[in-house]
């Protein structure tokens, strides 16, 4: 895919209104890099969700800084936990050892690489940061933990439009990207009837809530 920069930078906000519509640029600006929720991850730390979410929600609500911090903190989780698994010994308790150890173990991987360089930049960055470097970090991160954390397809759970038994559908991992927005369509393993869901893919947090909306996989 063109990796050309979107333009992420939201109006300043003055009300709830203005807070809505810069969120949902900034959600569009996510959706544009198809970033995949890193569930692999999240099925072996299971807080590591919370903090995933953490860092998304955080850029979303247009607060960088704190963002990065969230973003850095996952890395640093699931950097530190496959490292415990590979070398048998407490991971390092610094980030910058660890990307080092990362990119050893990955094999120096041309398409990560940059990836980490930015990383390591933003570690001890001292301006502010600025809203397409969250959004890069974010990218970069969840790429990395995919790789160190693969996985297929997400279960998600989601009731029956007339029974409201609960009924689970597979999403494969293309469709687990930050912002996606499915429509799902399955015979209730209930009522046999068919019963259709949307699901959005984005941090669970209070956003715009249509009926029939389900979360997958928080
Ligand atoms: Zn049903």
């Amino acid at each position: 895919m063109a990796r050309r920069r979107v333009k992420a930078k939201a109006a300043p906000a003055d009300t709830w209104d203005d807070v809505r519509k810069s969120y949902d640029v900034r959600l569009d600006a996510l959706r544009y890099f198809r970033i995949v929720r890193p569930h692999g991850l999240f099925k072996a730390i299971e807080e590591a969700a919370e903090v995933h979410n953490q860092a998304v929600s955080a850029y979303v609500f247009g607060l960088p800084d704190a963002s990065v911090a969230m973003t850095l903190r996952c890395l640093e989780v699931g950097l530190g936990h496959r490292y415990e698994e590979v070398e048998k010994t407490g991971a390092p308790d610094d980030l910058f050892s660890l990307i080092d150890w990362s990119e050893q173990y990955l094999g120096k991987k041309k398409e990560i690489a940059h990836g980490f360089r930015l990383l390591r930049n933003l570690i001890h960055g001292e301006t502010l940061i600025k809203e397409q470097d969250a959004i890069e970090a974010i990218r970069h991160t969840t790429d990395i933990l995919n790789i160190l954390y693969p996985f297929e397809t997400v279960s998600v759970d989601f009731p029956c439009n007339l029974c409201s038994a609960t009924n689970s559908v597979q999403i494969a991992k293309e469709q687990c990207f930050l912002g996606n927005r499915l429509e799902v369509t399955r015979l209730c393993s209930n009522c046999q009837k068919e019963t259709k869901t949307r699901l959005v893919v984005s941090p669970p947090l209070p956003t715009r809530k249509d009926e029939g909306d389900a979360q997958p996989g928080a």
